[in-house]
């Protein structure tokens, strides 16, 4: 059985076909999904999908793009929520320094709230880091959470050992499928077996198989279709039944077989966060 660590099986993409969705990933082999939340307008929806598709075990939280429309309102719905519904994690959150338009400061207060909620509550958090590596581990040392996951881990072999210090797992998809993504594929084939977990991020991070032929720094710039901080009009959309090619390709990098990845980042996802265990 394989993990999908970060799915935003709620979002409007999957409106037309969600249970079709859902059910290709379980006929894959895909047994649990983890939904987080990106604002405080979402979380019914997460809540609602979870409700719903038994595999699927819900995060809340706000994400560091989302933060400029937040209100400290809904940090104290986020702690309501999390009281009421034991989540797996509180998630996603973190910091995204990739857009000229933001607010760092903004986006600190909420990310430190937000580590503070979840420490709080002896929860894992899922964390969205772009461009920003160094400030979200400097915040990780302030406030102490019970571990968690670095989606979508895009950095350096030194920044990946100091998220494994602090409890962390790292999060591996679509994007270490492209061959020219030397960096990624290097950590995925030689980090530490039990520091990875995998995730699709789907609809986004479409793997290589999926994504039409990479578009122009001018065709990329004018695209005005970005969701959770991605142009995704310019990639086809990505389902959770992609997981096991994307494990497949993980196999592939470090020379073992897939069953020995799934076994390996199943256990890895369970130990990070341990309320998968208590319906698998
Ligand atoms: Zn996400």
């Amino acid at each position: 059985m394989l993990v999908d660590t970060h799915c935003h099986l709620d979002a409007a993409e999957f409106d037309a076909d969600r249970a079709e969705v859902a059910e290709a990933a379980a006929h894959a082999g895909v047994g649990l999904i983890v939904v987080p939340s990106v604002e405080r307008a979402n979380f019914g929806a997460v809540a609602s999908v979870c409700r719903e598709y038994s595999c699927c075990l819900a995060a809340y939280g706000i994400h560091p793009m989302y933060v400029e429309r937040a209100r400290e309102a809904d940090l104290d719905a986020l702690r309501e929520t999390v009281v009421r519904e034991h989540p797996l994690a509180v998630g996603e959150i973190g910091l995204d320094r990739f857009v000229d338009s933001r607010d760092d400061a903004r986006q600190e207060f909420y990310f430190n709230a937000q580590l503070q909620i979840a420490r709080d509550a002896g929860l894992p958090v899922l964390l969205h880091v772009r461009r920003a590596i160094d400030p979200v581990l400097k915040q990780l040392r302030r406030c102490r959470v019970p571990g968690g996951i670095a989606h979508a881990f895009n950095g350096s072999r030194q920044q990946a050992e100091e998220f494994v210090k602090l409890g962390f797992k790292l999060g591996f998809g679509g994007g270490m499928t492209f061959p020219r993504a030397s960096r990624i594929r290097e950590l995925a084939a030689t980090l530490p077996l039990d520091a990875i977990v995998l995730e699709t991020d789907a609809p986004d991070m479409s793997p290589e198989w999926m994504a039409p032929p990479a578009p122009s720094a001018a065709a990329g710039a004018a695209s005005d279709a970005v969701v959770d901080g991605r142009p995704r009009a310019l990639a086809a959309r990505n389902t959770p039944d992609q997981l096991p090619r994307i494990a497949h390709t993980l196999a592939g990098l470090r020379g073992i077989t897939v069953q020995a990845v799934a076994e390996a980042t199943t256990a890895n996802a369970t130990a990070v966060l341990p309320g998968l265990a208590r319906i698998h």
